[in-house]
């Protein structure tokens, strides 16, 4: 039990032994607090979190964010989703639930505890986007019948009851708009490009190119990115967002394929593929609210964050991490 003299706080991180989430644990148990990491592995790795099993403050539970749980928390983190197109394409039915009856459990238990709640919402609310660089206010273009409306219009669903939850209950909301982010402990058989293409590259096959690469993204280090999310929700309680957080540097699917080869030194070869259905043809956040709001920018260059990426995946590669 909580000593009410302790400054410490107990925050629930969904997701937590995901990409992201896994990184948030080690930020939160470094600043003292007690952290509750609930994941049901679909995507994530127990191995992502293993150094903190031991820990007193930490605690980890396997469980289904679309099933009700009970616990005693201060602040809630919902990571939880897969993030992958791969990934939440393989069970889409699955995707959609974690979106709606995963937020329903966890505002609902947000209520309970008279708790803070943050999102983990996406740019892809954006969808196939008209507006470009996409700003808070644009509403978006997505597909409801396409392959990805499981994950985007979950995660537009999703930001509804946020703020329904907050109209109607008053339940203390943040909703964050992250955009690409890429680090060590990505999965790296998920799928997404900055993953598929270093590993294609330290293994010295074929580099794919979905499309003619001249499809956009902006992507964000993942430090950078959790700096925002912290900020987004250590900040005042009347800032609700949805804000967009994510590096605003924008590069072709080309662009980021040469820049791998170049850092790996590989004798890849690019080759082109199909592009998938819907693939949004450019991406990259206006921060401009970030800025201003919450006194956010993002620092590091891909050149620079793709670094500690490849090491990463080279150690993994070399067996000298396990998952
Ligand atoms: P990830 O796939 O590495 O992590 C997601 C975690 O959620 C995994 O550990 C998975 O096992 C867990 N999970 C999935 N469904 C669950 C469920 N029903 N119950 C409990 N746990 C469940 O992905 P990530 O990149 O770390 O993304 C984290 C969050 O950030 C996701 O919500 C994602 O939609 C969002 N996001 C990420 C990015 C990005 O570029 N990384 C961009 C936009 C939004
Ligand atoms: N992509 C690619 N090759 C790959 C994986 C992805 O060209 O091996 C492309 C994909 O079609 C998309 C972009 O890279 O245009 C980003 O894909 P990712 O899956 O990382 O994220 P999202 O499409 O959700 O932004």
């Amino acid at each position: 039990m909580r000593n009410k003299y302790m400054k410490a706080k107990t925050i629930l991180v969904t997701g937590g032994a995901g990409f992201l989430g896994s990184h948030l644990c080690d930020r939160l148990i470094n600043e003292g607090h007690n952290v509750i990491c609930l994941d049901n592995l679909q995507t994530g790795y127990k191995q992502n979190v293993a150094h903190l099993l031991s820990h007193s403050s930490f605690e980890f539970i396997r469980h289904d964010i679309c099933e009700t749980i009970r616990l005693e928390v201060d602040e809630i983190y919902n990571l939880a989703c897969p993030a992958s197109p791969p990934h939440y394409q393989n069970n889409p039915v699955g995707t959609t639930k974690t979106c709606v009856l995963g937020s329903i459990n966890m505002l609902g238990l947000a209520k309970r505890n008279n708790a803070k709640i943050l999102q983990a919402s996406t740019s892809e609310v954006y969808g196939d986007p008209k507006v470009h660089p996409q700003v808070e206010e644009y509403r978006g273009d997505v597909n409801p019948i396409g392959i990805r409306a499981c994950y985007d219009e979950g995660k537009r669903c999703a930001e509804t009851l946020f703020f329904d939850y907050h109209r109607q209950h008053g339940v203390k909301i943040k909703v964050m708009r992250i955009f690409n982010t890429y680090g060590p402990k990505m999965d790296p058989d998920d799928g997404r490009v900055v993953s598929n293409f270093i590993v294609q590259a330290l293994q010295g096959k074929d580099i794919t190119i979905y499309g003619d690469g001249s499809q956009t993204r902006s992507f964000c280090f993942k430090d950078d990115l959790l700096d925002g999310m912290q900020a987004l929700m250590n900040s005042d309680d009347a800032i609700t967002g949805p804000i967009n957080i994510g590096n605003p540097d924008e590069f072709t699917i080309k662009e980021l394929a040469e820049e791998v080869i170049r850092q790996v030194d590989t004798t890849s070869q690019i080759i082109y593929k199909p592009l998938p259905a819907d693939d949004p043809t450019r991406r990259k956040p206006n921060i401009e609210k970030a800025k201003e709001i919450l006194n956010w920018q993002p620092s590091i260059k891909l050149s620079e964050g793709l670094k500690p990426t490849i090491a990463y995946f080279d150690s993994l590669l070399r067996g000298e991490i396990k998952l």
